[in-house]
């Protein structure tokens, strides 16, 4: 919903307006050129205007919802408003007010809300005056339509907004939510493992969330994973992109099938959690070879037997480096809700790979050591070998 001839999408961006000054600059320009990379990779027009805690994209009214909907896949924007950019005077702010209630309103109670940005002596009028002339001009044209308006200020079910600036006003009628987080490319990078399950796509997204850009590795498992769990992985790390087009978030593969097959003569008991230490090895030294902090995966506590508290402690012991879990303490329902909003939910009735590994009694608090002991003498070998193997997928699934 937004006021006839709306060009301009207003962009809020929370948590980064309250860094210091070089960091908050730093984070800005980095949000400004994620919203340019997006509207590029979508064909939309417009310009990015930095102004004081706001992001202003100048477009076209014919593109404005689809300019809105695009800025609010940006990491780090809180929200958005298509708006109609006027004068800053009473007169330029009332006429458009008029008209978006002639043009959108529709019976309910509403309220108008005005903010002023800039020094006070800017406007000859106050916040207050603006409010109460608006709610006034709102409600003529309202009856002029036909209708009996009635203002409630605790609870509208529409408000009309005005933002004043100095030099320009912008009236706007609602506000989309984004992401909220950082802009991604603030932090340093981290590993993403992978699967194309559920779980994995969303702890990735959730890591972009705050600033950091994912290099996401998939584990092919030969003959224990297939061509159809590798397109499925492909699939989802491509519904990544659409939030970071300028981030190279290009699935990379790593053979593991040799390992895996090592890892099947492993005693069932600690078998899963031998190959889990494995993946986590090829993605460690991914990591080092492209400049990556950490590692990410989608386990949760509890999920399954190789995600039990104990059994992180021993899974995590592989590597040096942090293994972040964005999902540690997510239900299945609330990850499932959330690859929905993605787009990266697919309900896929494929079994993941490792199910042809998994034990009919696997250990859930095995004592770190022998589980060293039970680990294939050359896996750190063939991790090794994996992770200089990798290549970078194409969605080409005879490649
Ligand atoms: P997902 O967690 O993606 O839905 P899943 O639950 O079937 O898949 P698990 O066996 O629970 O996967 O694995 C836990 C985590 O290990 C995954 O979230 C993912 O981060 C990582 N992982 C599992 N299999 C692979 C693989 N073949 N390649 C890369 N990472 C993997
Ligand atoms: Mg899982």
């Amino acid at each position: 919903m937004h006021p006839p001839g709306a060009g301009t999408v207003l962009v809020r961006y929370g948590e980064v307006g309250i860094k210091s000054d070089q960091l908050r600059t730093r984070m800005e320009k980095q949000l400004q050129a994620n919203s340019r990379a997006i509207l590029d990779d979508r064909d939309l027009p417009g310009s990015v205007e930095q102004a004081y805690t706001r992001l202003y994209v100048h477009t076209t009214p014919a593109r404005i919802d689809e300019v809105t909907d695009a800025v609010t896949d940006a990491f780090g924007v809180v929200s958005a408003s298509p708006a109609l950019r006027v004068d800053p005077t009473m007169a330029a702010i009332c006429d458009a007010l008029a008209d978006a209630a002639r043009d959108q309103y529709d019976g309910q109670t509403f309220a108008v809300r005005a903010q002023r940005a800039g020094p006070q002596s800017a406007h000859p009028f106050s916040s207050p005056e603006l409010e109460r002339e608006g709610g006034s001009v709102v409600h003529t044209a309202a009856q002029e339509e036909g209708y009996e308006p009635t203002v409630d200020l605790d609870d509208p079910e529409m408000t009309f907004s005005v933002e004043c600036r100095q030099d320009d006003a912008y009236v706007f009628l609602e506000r989309r939510d984004g992401p909220g987080g950082l802009p991604v490319g603030t932090q340093k990078p981290l590993v993403a493992l992978v699967s194309g399950g559920i779980d994995s796509p969303v702890a990735a997204w959730l890591t972009m969330k705050r600033g950091a850009p994912v290099i996401p590795l998939y584990v092919d498992l030969g003959e224990y994973g297939g061509v159809d769990h590798r397109m499925r992985a492909i699939d989802t790390v491509e519904r990544l992109r659409r939030f970071a087009p300028n981030v190279d978030c290009r699935l990379r593969v790593a053979p593991g099938g040799e390992g895996i097959e090592q890892i099947a003569g492993v005693t069932e008991m600690y078998r899963m959690l031998v190959a889990r230490r494995f993946m986590f090895r090829i993605a460690a030294a991914v990591a080092e070879d492209v400049g990556a902090v950490g590692v990410v995966t989608g386990e949760s506590i509890g999920q399954k037997s190789s995600q039990t508290t104990a059994n992180l402690r021993v899974t995590s012991a592989a590597i040096d480096l942090p293994i972040h879990r964005p999902l540690l303490s997510m239900d299945k329902p609330e990850i499932t809700e959330r690859a929905k909003k993605i787009g990266s939910y697919d309900d896929s009735t494929i079994d993941a790979g490792c199910q042809q590994l998994a034990p009919e009694a696997p250990a859930t608090q095995p004592p770190l050591e022998r589980i060293g002991a039970a680990e294939p003498d050359d896996l750190a070998r063939l991790a090794a070998e994996a992770a200089a193997a990798i290549t970078v997928a194409d969605g080409d699934p005879s490649a």
